[in-house]
């Protein structure tokens, strides 16, 4: 026998196949045995042969020993054996030539004996085999015959191998590199994880005749999943996330196997006694297994499933990346209009309720509190709550260190717990105001500023918070945090703003407001045709009454001026600080004749009241006069009008004091003795 053969491209299928072929092997039911496969190993190839006859086991125990024992005698002689079972079924054992890269021999049955030769040199008469009820005929041949055969076959072999194996082999390493490669294009088409898993699983069981491929792949945050071929029930055993990523760090993304012990105990529930393990591995992200069940790879095909492995393996992360950017996008737009939508709120309060119920949303929780630092007390203070009654909430002042939230805010960063008992980092029995006990605390910084600390916690499905959550909600609350700054900005500015229009003396608006509001009242009343009045009130002899009683009783007189006249006022009326001790009132949709008993009310009641030390005055009293213009009939422009207003002032004063007058045009032309009032 010819220890020439390349045996390199040697597969034990392609060589069964090519058997399988041969005319003279034809009817037989062929296997290959090799003596290191042991006893344990010899039961498959047996019943690779004997079960298309006998059915799913073998007949009787012996029949296993008396192949074994076929098989020695074989291999011992060198020479084709040939025996006849129990059942009249004949077999032969028939050693291959001797090489470490194929079985020891080859075995056949399945041909029932026929005592007599009646076609004298082909097993071509059939018969119905015993206990079958098919009623398929089974091919018959003498022993002789089947004797003749195998020692054919045996003789054929080395030149069977030589020749045609090698083509066949050839032909059939194209073929599968070929649809490897069609397979790889393919895997680049398939849109979802659960297309590329089924192509190629599909691919291994029909282009490499595996007859039970596994599928692990790892799950963020959850058991791997499992996808198999035929033959293995789905569902019948699982895989922990620990030990498929133990037996992946160690595989160091080649190729390994498992057998016995260690295939029960990483796969319990599959039964097979070897595997062969690929890694689905990109550099050095290993995110699955793939698992091919009892068989022995030829290294060609073993390298072309690396190859298939390690291309889903990118394929799979590939999508995965995709479904991450897509999630991003999708959350980023949510984002985007939620912070959107926070920035229309009109009011702090708005905006913290906004703050607070998109946080809870973004984490699926149902209770949840938005905490504020108050630089001057150094404590934390519940501005909203979630779940939580307002009495509670508002009663709730928590200092800094103190406490989950207290200790955020001192240690600046966010806190995931899963169970409030057991961790260790907070410890403490549940409150029972809480359904769960996990629970999410975010400190919230600008920049290293600590504004506040948001809480969330009794996730709607009782589950505990996970790192996604933490993470989503922190990204919303990193912008977020800026808009409760500007909230305080805008809130500064309308204070600022408010303090800037009022007169701190006596609480009424100052004379830059009443710059805007007259022209504002102008265009409305040019709008709709509507006249309004303006008065300019002086308190008389002030000077004197400052002489008299001193600055600080001026300033309460002028507060109890200021304030009686916005008493005698109407609701719609507004009074001005105009300057030191005058005033000015705008009297909107009011004619100069109306306009009158307003005027006349304000001079009756600081003429009527009371002021301390008022009887030293020229008139006995305090006093005010007033000047009154009104638009249009006196004047179109607000300059125009105001200096109207002024000069029936003055010729209030000039006619004695406390009286009220208008303004006519005759005043204009005496607006040169008026000048020289005011230089007096
Ligand atoms: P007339 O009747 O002509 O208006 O006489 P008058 O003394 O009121 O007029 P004048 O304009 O000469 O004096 C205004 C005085 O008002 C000057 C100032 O002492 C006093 N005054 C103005 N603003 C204040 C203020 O804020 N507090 C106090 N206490 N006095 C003020
Ligand atoms: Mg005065
Ligand atoms: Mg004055």
């Amino acid at each position: 026998m010819s220890q020439n053969v390349n045996t390199n491209l040697i597969d034990l299928r392609d060589l069964l196949d090519l058997l399988r072929r041969h005319p003279l092997a034809t009817p037989f039911n062929l296997a290959l045995y090799s003596e290191r496969q042991g006893k344990a190993g010899l039961i498959d190839p047996v019943l690779a042969v004997c079960r298309p006859v006998a059915g799913q086991k073998l007949c009787t125990q012996q029949c296993l020993q008396q192949w074994e024992d076929l098989i020695s005698l074989a291999l011992l002689s060198d020479r084709p054996q040939i025996r006849i079972c129990a059942k009249g079924f004949i077999g032969f054992a028939l050693p291959l030539p001797a090489d470490d890269r194929i079985p020891d021999c080859l075995i056949g049955g399945g041909i029932r004996e026929r005592l007599t030769a009646t076609t004298a040199d082909s097993p071509t008469g059939e018969e119905t085999p015993p206990g079958q009820d098919d009623q398929r005929p089974l091919p018959a041949a003498t022993r002789e015959e089947t004797r003749q055969i195998a020692e054919e076959v045996a003789r054929l072999l080395p030149q069977l191998l030589e020749q045609k194996l090698h083509d066949l082999s050839l032909a059939r390493v194209t073929e599968r590199l070929t649809a490897t490669r069609e397979i790889v294009r393919e895997l680049w088409r398939c849109a979802s994880a659960g297309e590329a898993v089924a192509l190629v699983s599909e691919a291994l069981v029909v282009l490499f005749d595996l007859p039970r491929v596994l599928l692990l792949l790892r799950q963020t945050g959850r058991r791997p999943t499992i996808h198999s071929s035929l033959g293995i029930e789905p569902g019948s055993f699982e895989v922990a996330e620990g030990p498929l990523a133990e037996m992946l760090e160690q595989a160091g993304g080649l190729p390994f196997a498992l057998s016995g012990d260690e295939l029960t105990s990483f796969l319990p529930g599959v039964k097979g006694r070897s595997a062969l393990l690929f890694p689905l591995q990109e550099s050095s992200r290993g995110i699955g297994l793939l698992a091919v069940l009892d068989v022995d790879l030829h290294q060609r095909d073993q390298a072309l499933i690396e190859l298939l492995a390690g291309r889903l393996a990118t394929r799979l992360l590939r999508l995965r990346q995709d479904e991450e950017l897509h999630q991003e996008r999708h959350f980023s737009a949510r984002l985007v209009s939620m912070i959107s939508t926070l920035a229309l709120a009109e009011s702090r309060e708005e905006l913290f309720n906004g703050l607070l119920n998109m946080s809870a949303e973004l984490a699926d929780a149902t209770s949840g509190s938005l905490m504020l630092f108050d630089e001057h007390s150094q404590n934390l203070h519940i501005a909203v709550a979630k779940g939580m009654s307002p009495p509670l909430a508002r009663s709730m002042a928590v200092p800094i260190g103190e406490g989950i939230a207290g200790r955020v805010a001192r240690n600046g960063f966010p806190l995931l717990v899963n169970d409030i008992e057991r961790d260790s980092r907070v410890a403490t029995p549940n409150r029972p105001r809480f359904r769960t006990k996990s629970f999410i605390s975010i400190p919230l910084k600008d920049q290293e500023r600590l504004v506040g600390v948001l809480n969330l916690a009794d996730k709607r499905d009782d589950t505990s918070f996970t790192e996604a959550d933490l993470n989503l909600v922190h990204s919303f609350t990193n912008q977020a945090v800026l808009m409760i700054d500007r909230a305080a900005v805008l809130e500064r500015a309308v204070q600022l703003e408010k303090l800037s229009i009022t007169d701190p003396l006596t609480g009424l608006y100052n004379r830059r407001f009443l710059e805007n509001r007259l022209e504002e009242e102008r265009s409305r009343s040019q709008r709709q045709m509507q006249s309004f009045s303006v008065i300019l009130a002086d308190l008389d002899n002030f000077k004197l009454y400052n002489d008299i009683c001193g600055h600080l009783a001026g300033d309460k007189a002028l507060r109890k001026a200021a304030m009686l006249m916005k008493r005698a006022a109407r609701e719609m009326d507004l009074v001005v600080r105009y300057g030191g001790e005058e005033f000015c009132l705008i009297l909107p949709n009011t004619s100069k004749k109306e306009s009158l008993f307003v005027a006349e009310r304000l001079r009756r009641s600081i003429e009527g009241d009371i002021f301390p030390g008022e009887t030293n005055l020229p008139l006995g009293r305090l006093t005010i006069s007033l000047g009154v213009a009104a638009y249009p009939e006196d004047a179109d422009a607000i300059h125009d009008l105001i200096h109207a207003a002024d000069l029936a002032l003055y010729r209030a004063k000039d006619l004695g004091r406390n009286r009220t007058v208008f303004y006519d045009p005759s005043l204009a032309r005496n607006q040169h003795a008026a000048r020289l009032h005011e230089d007096h």
